[in-house]
This record gives structure tokens, sequence and C-alpha cells, in this order.
């Protein structure tokens, strides 16, 4: 090697070993939403320390020299493929006890002892020297039998981490296959760097081996980094979550989303796979206009999600609850989304039978009398009057008996209808009895709500119910009393009610079609 080839050379080198230190630092800064970050953190440490001091050792002039720094790379080098795979065991989902690792680290330890005391026994390199004379040789070195057990495990660990990666192929989302493959390359890289150093297929017989491993970094740090559902998703699951009725949003840490099922797919169509890796929140809103309804990294929250997805309105029930590492450690959260829209029509069926009445749609009695009871309560507390009206169709048994029960209940309806054109704004119109109904009237005097009354009353007999048969005449009798005021009667639900009543009495006395107003005294 020239002395400008030397130069290069060592160039190289040092620059692997400080993208090494930067990516060290990366990780530190980022080592929160880095799960296995600790891992990480030691292996860029272990080639940062094997490039730099190889790289010194390219530099040494003396054999002294050559020894210590070669000594030094030991501290590092040994345990950087050891270190790798335990990354690759923890990312694909198989997590090493802190024993097992110590137990891996064992030859490792071992290779680096027997080569800071190698001019004992010769057990790693059985003699060391310079390839030829001069400043500008590499040192070459044959190989003692430690040297053997070091290469074989160091290539066993590169392949062992390959073949696992390898057989994750099938079982990973295909939106990480990117990150699977370099982690694979990241594996081979040096594999191959080191098979073509030793067929002395490398420029001027150099050692590629330091120059490449940052790149393997690299690999791992972008895969770990963008690939967080290594560890929040057990990856053998996979075909379970892809398979699951109910939606799955995997979020990181940090609100940002990892990975969704098929179900979440289908739910929300708008959900695309470029959203991986944005905080959900912030793609939410960018999609809805909405913020998401629930706080993402509280743990088990609920609430409801309403999604309007083609022409009909889905209801989802959502739930969050937090993801954890073995060791307790955060590592994200999952949202559960359920299909609730049949239970959601259902209740609003049953809610609309117990609060309404069937033939008409208006409120029903029980309704009348809890929600009469409340604006009551409203009008004392604001010192206002409130007024009643009753009214019940006149002869009605006459209809029925004449024209039969549907007609009958047809005519309800009608009266009914005529009767909503002339409700004023905050009424509350209900059916009392079969052909009896009450308007409650908010802040109304007995003359207002008798008004009322006379312009319903003039309207019905102005609106009979066309039938088959021809025009069927309808009228009806009223009777108004208020309640909270100076004119009107007793101030109860009851009492009110009781004096409607009989001021609608005595409109049916006086001949029907008429209004009467409860007056007191
Ligand atoms: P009046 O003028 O004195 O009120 O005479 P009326 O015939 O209307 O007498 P009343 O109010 O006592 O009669 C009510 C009748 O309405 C009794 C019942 O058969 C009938 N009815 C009650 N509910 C319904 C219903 O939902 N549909 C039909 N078709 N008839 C009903
Ligand atoms: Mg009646
Ligand atoms: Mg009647």
């Amino acid at each position: 090697m020239t002395n400008s080839q030397l130069t290069m050379y060592i160039t190289l080198v040092t620059t692997s070993g400080v993208l090494s230190v930067f990516l060290f630092i990366y990780a530190y800064i980022r080592r929160a939403e880095m799960p296995g970050s600790r891992i990480y953190l030691l292996y860029t440490a272990a080639q940062a320390v094997y490039i730099f001091g190889f790289a010194f050792e390219l530099a040494s002039e003396t054999m002294r020299e050559v020894k210590f720094w070669t000594t030094v790379e030991y501290a590092g080098m040994p345990f950087a493929p050891v270190l790798g795979l335990l990354l690759v065991l923890r990312y694909t989902g198989r997590p090493v006890s802190g024993k097992a690792a110590a137990a891996m680290l064992v030859i490792p330890f071992l290779s680096f002892a027997l080569v800071a005391t190698n001019d004992w026994h010769h057990l790693f390199y059985k003699s060391v020297f310079f390839r030829e004379t001069g400043p500008s040789s590499l040192v070459d070195i044959e190989a003692g039998q430690w040297y053997i057990v070091h290469g074989a495990y160091t290539f066993g660990c590169l392949l062992a981490g390959a073949v696992l990666l390898l057989r994750q192929w099938n079982r990973t989302n295909e939106a990480y296959r990117l990150q699977l493959t370099a982690l694979i390359a990241g594996q081979f890289v040096p594999m191959i760097a080191a098979f073509l150093y030793l067929m002395n297929a490398t420029p001027a017989g150099s050692d590629p081996v330091p120059i490449v491993m940052c790149f393997t970094s690299a690999m791992y740090i972008w895969a770990i980094i963008s690939t967080r559902t290594f560890t929040i998703v057990p990856i053998a699951k996979e075909r379970l979550f892809e398979s699951m009725r109910e939606g799955v949003l995997v979020l990181d840490a940090s609100g940002r989303l990892v990975d969704y099922n098929a179900a979440v797919g289908r739910m929300i169509p708008a959900l695309h796979a470029s959203m991986i890796g944005r905080k959900l929140d912030e793609a939410w809103t960018q999609m809805t206009g909405e913020a998401f309804p629930i706080d993402l990294l509280a743990d088990g929250t609920q609430d409801e999600l309403t999604w309007a997805a083609k022409a009909e309105i889905s209801y989802y029930q959502v739930r969050s609850s937090a993801v954890r590492l073995r060791n307790g450690e955060r590592a994200g959260s999952l949202l559960m989304l359920i299909d609730v829209t049949e239970q959601k029509r259902m209740q609003r069926q049953l809610e609309q039978q117990a609060y309404y009445d069937g033939l008409t749609g208006i409120f029903n009695r029980a309704q009348l009398l809890h929600r009469s009871k409340k604006m009551l309560d409203e009008a004392r507390s604001r010192n206002e009057p409130v007024s009643f009206i009753l009214f019940d169709i006149d002869r009605f048994k006459r209809v029925n008996d004449t024209y039969g029960h549907d007609t009958g209940d047809r005519l309800i309806v009608h009266v009914v209808s005529v009767c909503r054109q002339h409700l004023p704004h905050g009424a509350l119109f209900a059916r009392y009895g079969g052909e009896e109904f009450v308007i409650v009237l908010p802040n109304a005097a007995l003359e207002d709500a008798g008004a009322l009354a006379e312009r319903i009353r003039t309207a019905l007999e102005a609106a009979p119910m066309p039938t088959t048969g021809g025009p069927l005449a309808v009228t009806a009798s009223f009777g108004a009393a208020a309640a909270l005021s100076a004119t009107g009667g007793g101030d109860s639900l009851e009492s009110v009610l009781r004096d409607a009543d009989a001021a609608l009495y005595e409109s049916k006395r006086n001949g029907r079609n008429k209004v009467s107003l409860h007056r007191r005294g």
C-alpha cells in the first residue's frame, strides 16, 4: 500500500468511526422512543471503539503501538456482532434475559482478554508482523486457535441474526418489509466484506469491515426508529391482528400511528398506509376536520366515534389501552374500534318507543308529565307563567262507529298535523289519551293560550280530512288553564291539568267546538 493509499484508507475508517459516534449520540437523544435503546447504544459504542482502535492501529509505526491499539480494537469488535444479535432477538419478539445475554458475551470477553495477553500464550495470534517494511505497511497476522473460535462465533452471530430476520419475512406487514430488508442487509454487509477480505479481493489488502460497519448501525437505527411495531405487536400474532373483526390501531409512545389492521381499513377507508409514522391526532384532524375523540395517550379511556363513510353513518366505540413491554416500560397504545352501529340503532328505536306515541309521533303521556313538570320547575325559578291547553276531538266515537277504527286513527293523525302547524317555538305537544291532547306553552299567559286554542279550533274546523267518501269534518273542544299566573289556578301540574280539564268539560257542555278558559276564583 502506498502512503497516499494508506492515508485514504485511514480517512475512510475514521469517517466510519465518526459516523458511529453520531449514531450513538442520535440514539441517545431519541432513546425514549426507542425500545431497546440500551442495547443499541452499547452496540454503537462497541463499534466506535473497534473502528477507532483500528484506525490508530493503521497509523501505528511500532509493533508496541500496533499491539496496544489491537487490544483497544478488541475491546469493541467481538462484542458488536453479539449485541447486534441481541437487537435482532429483541426486535423479532424474542427478548433475551440478562443471564442469557451475559452468557452470549463470554466468548467476546475471552477474545478481548486473550488479545490483551497474547504475548504470553499466543493463543489468539501465533505471530503479528508488518507485511512489508516501511511506514505504510499493513500488519499481518498468523491466526492462533482462539482466533478461529472468535471468527466462527462472529460469523455465527451475524448469520443467526440474518436467519432470524429472514424468517420474519412472511409474518411482517408489507409496510415494514423495507425496514426488514435493511436489517437483513445490515447482517450480510459485514459478512460479505469480511469474506472479500479473507479472499484477498479488497484493494491493497485492506480490511473493509470497519468501513462498512457504520452502514449496519445506520440501517439498524433507521429500521428501529421507523418500525416500532416490532416491539409493540408481536409479529407472530400478525394473522390474528389482521383477521380481527374489531378495528385496531397501534400507536407508539408519542401517539404516532405505527400499524393498523384490515378491519380499520374497512371502517375508515380514508385511512391510508402513508399515514403510518404520523401523529394520529394530527392526521385525524386533517382527514376529518375534527379532533380525535379520545386522549390518545391516556390509559383505559373510552369514547364514541361517529364516522360517515359511504351514505350511512357508522358508530364506533373507541377504547384505548396502554401497551407495555415486559419490564413495564410503555411502548405505545392500542386503540380498539368496535362497531356499535346496530346497538345504536336499537337504542334509538327503544328511545323512540319510550318517548313518543306510536300513531302520531308526538310525545306520549309519560313524557308529557315528565317534561311539563320540568317546564313548571324552570318557570317557577324564572317567575314566569306556563299555560296548558287540553283538547278532545268531538264526537269521535261516531267516527269510529261510522267509518271504522282505521279512519278514526287517520283522523287522529290529521288533527295532530293540523295542530302542529300552529304551535309556537318551545311548545310541548303530547297525546294525553285516546283522542285527547295537551299543549304546554312556556312563558305564556292564559289569554295567549286561549288565543292559540282559538286559532287551532278554527283551523281544524276549516280543514276536514279528505277521505275516499269525501271530506270528513272534524272539530275539537278546548280547555285552557295557566299555572304560576295571577289569572290562573293551582300551580302544581296536577291542579293545572285538572283546571284545563274542567274548562274542556265546559266547552263540551256548551255545545262543543269551543274554547273555554279556566279563571281563578
Ligand atoms: P266527546 O265529544 O264527548 O268527546 O265524544 P267522543 O265520542 O269523542 O267521546 P270520548 O272522548 O269519550 O270517546 C273517545 C273514543 O275514542 C273512545 C275510543 O273508542 C276512541 N279511541 C280512543 N283511542 C283511539 C285510537 O287510538 N284510535 C281510534 N280509532 N279510536 C280511539
Ligand atoms: Mg275523549
Ligand atoms: Mg272526544
